[in-house]
């Protein structure tokens, strides 16, 4: 039995797997936030009661909004206060008295498509995270590829390529970024980035759902926007391709919900590939909210 932890800044989701991947247990509690030893005791009593319901002693992993230290185990973790700084896997190892795998929770998103009946049969997959930034992960082999900082899939934090500029004009801001840097890629590409690049365009600030609502009923601006957007992500995306030749790549996040951009984007892509190399298969998402959880539990599906 696999046991997975989604620990959110508010709440933190429990779900228990069998080895067909269904799930035989789910369940929400609050994060406790600012307490430490709390936190530790939601995790330990959810995983102690699975065993009594489940009868079994299920294998634990947690998808955290952060990282830990590859040397000290202390995880980064800005949304929760009570477990930045502190070796949760090594902490709850001892109160559950079992192995405890933590990774982050794109790279669990990224694990949780990867293995889908459907799309197991591709070895490199990318999870692609359009939200209000742009997160991601790299699963290769059933595995995920985290780096050696956590940091492999970060694809938010690329700077703009070249050929951005020539889509967006030579003179578009600069955005500052959330990391420090200015012109990453999640400023324009996000569902945030969406909006920003709406109104830098055409000053009015509207919702991405709006403007989507407007290209759906063919409004020029929208459509204008639509258009530009879509060959922004295309080389965006692309540059990324170039590196990783993904098989499969899944989006999630509000922005994954744009149906109409799956048909265009690979033809705009393709120019901006290696001649030789093809687009890759791009879909979304399949497991939704549940993703989380789900990757959560499989970082023990393979050794
Ligand atoms: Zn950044």
């Amino acid at each position: 039995m696999y046991y997975g932890f989604d620990m959110g800044g508010t709440k933190i989701e429990f779900g228990a797997f069998d080895a067909q991947h269904r799930r035989l247990m789910q369940k929400r509690v609050p994060t406790p936030r600012d307490d430490y030893q709390a936190l530790l005791g939601v995790l330990t009593q959810l995983t102690l009661e699975a065993d009594i319901a489940l009868g079994c002693e299920g294998k634990v992993g947690i998808g955290i909004p952060g990282m830990p230290d590859r040397n000290t185990g202390e995880l980064f973790t800005a949304n929760v206060p009570a477990s930045m700084g502190k070796p949760l896997a090594a902490d709850l190892e001892r109160c559950i008295a079992r192995p405890v795998r933590i990774d982050n929770d794109a790279n669990c998103f990224a694990l949780s498509e990867a293995w889908d009946g459907e799309f197991r049969q591709y070895s490199n997959v990318l999870g692609i995270i359009l939200g209000t930034g742009v997160g991601g992960g790299i699963v290769i082999d059933g595995k995920i590829f985290s780096g050696n900082n956590y940091v492999a899939g970060e694809f938010g934090h690329l700077r703009l390529p070249v050929d951005a500029l020539e889509v967006l004009g030579r003179d578009i801001p600069r955005v500052h970024c959330g990391c420090g840097h200015n012109g990453c890629m999640e400023n324009y590409i996000s569902g945030r980035g969406f909006e920003w690049l709406y109104q830098h365009f055409f000053g009015d600030r509207l919702e991405a759902q709006r403007i989507i609502e407007h290209y759906r009923s063919g409004e020029s601006k929208a459509v204008t926007h639509v258009t530009r957007f879509i060959d922004l992500l295309a080389i965006c995306l692309a540059n990324i391709f170039t590196v990783l030749d993904p098989h499969l790549v899944v989006f999630g996040g509000g922005l994954s919900n744009f149906d109409e951009m799956y048909p265009l984007l690979p033809e705009r892509i393709k120019p901006h590939l290696l001649n030789v190399a093809k687009v890759p298969r791009i879909e979304k998402a399949r497991w939704g909210d549940s993703g989380g959880v789900r990757g959560a539990a499989f970082l023990n599906l393979v050794d």
